[in-house]
């Protein structure tokens, strides 16, 4: 059964096939039109009782329940949590797909002043994913260096599944950062871009599930890295927010309390600066 649509499935929908499809769920005039921007998959607007709708062109692939979903959710809106988490799911899927089939647009400065990344991802990748079938790695780079807004948490690396790169935040370019933690936070990232591929994804977004935590355990220096962050998150929060690369605490500072496990802050955040 197909509530939604007259094309049969697989055969793509053009823009007249949506305008029928939504004026008979809806009610109302439709015009529709696809449009090229990447970032606003839908758009909606109303304009004396005709609705003005401009697509992504890659919803001629929509599936029946897709289609049944964009009419749901332009009927009720948010209010219609199923309609809108099946059409956020689909898009989000080929969003990613789309992003897998073009070569990377986005520019990165992978050479600090001290810590080359391109080559310490060279490393990283010849060592723990060889077996990996990996078509082309995401550049690799620093970030910008910008004052951190938050006093809580603090991104030390992001994998951008949509641009396909890798930041790393520009705070541990530091003689003070172990080479060691820097290849660390590499290593966690071009995981996340291994393990996200849109088949896998099944649609849903999975950030850190049990192949992710398994991998990264057996990461050789995953204990020690682990503490090292724990032992320096609040200075590299510090840093993050001056905008500073992290330094080592003076010597002065030794008896000053060590964080423990219980630190407010710490516990808290060690999980949260890799994404
Ligand atoms: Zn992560």
């Amino acid at each position: 059964m197909d509530p939604a649509g007259t094309s049969a499935h697989g055969t793509p929908l053009g823009e007249d096939d949506w305008r029928a499809l939504l004026e008979r769920a809806l009610e109302a005039p439709v015009r529709v039109r696809y449009g090229r921007a990447r970032h606003q998959v839908v758009r909606v607007q109303r304009h004396r009782g005709t609705y003005l709708v401009s697509l992504a062109r890659f919803f001629s692939d929509a599936p029946p329940p897709v289609r049944q979903a964009l009419a749901t959710w332009m009927r009720s809106g948010r209010r219609a949590r199923k309609a809108c988490a099946t059409l956020d799911a689909w898009v989000d899927e080929r969003v990613r797909a789309l992003a897998h089939e073009k070569p990377a647009s986005v520019r990165l400065e992978p050479r600090g002043a001290h810590h080359d990344l391109a080559a310490l991802a060279q490393g990283v990748i010849a060592h723990h994913f060889a077996q990996d079938e990996v078509r082309a790695w995401p550049p690799v780079g620093w970030g910008r260096k910008s004052g951190s807004r938050s006093r809580r948490s603090l991104r030390l690396g992001s994998f951008d599944p949509v641009d396909r790169v890798v930041r790393l935040h520009p705070a541990l370019d530091s003689a003070d950062v172990p080479t060691w933690f820097v290849r660390y936070v590499l290593f966690h990232e071009l995981l996340h871009s291994v393990l996200d591929r849109p088949e896998r994804s099944k649609g849903r977004r999975v950030i850190h599930g049990p192949e992710f935590v398994a991998r990264e355990r057996a990461y050789p220096d995953f204990e020690r890295a682990i503490a090292w962050e724990r032992e320096h998150v609040l200075g590299l929060i510090r840093a993050a927010r001056a905008g500073k690369p992290f330094a080592l605490p003076h010597r002065h500072a030794k008896h000053a309390p060590k964080h423990s496990t219980h630190h407010p802050t710490g516990e808290r955040t060690v999980q949260g600066l890799l994404f």
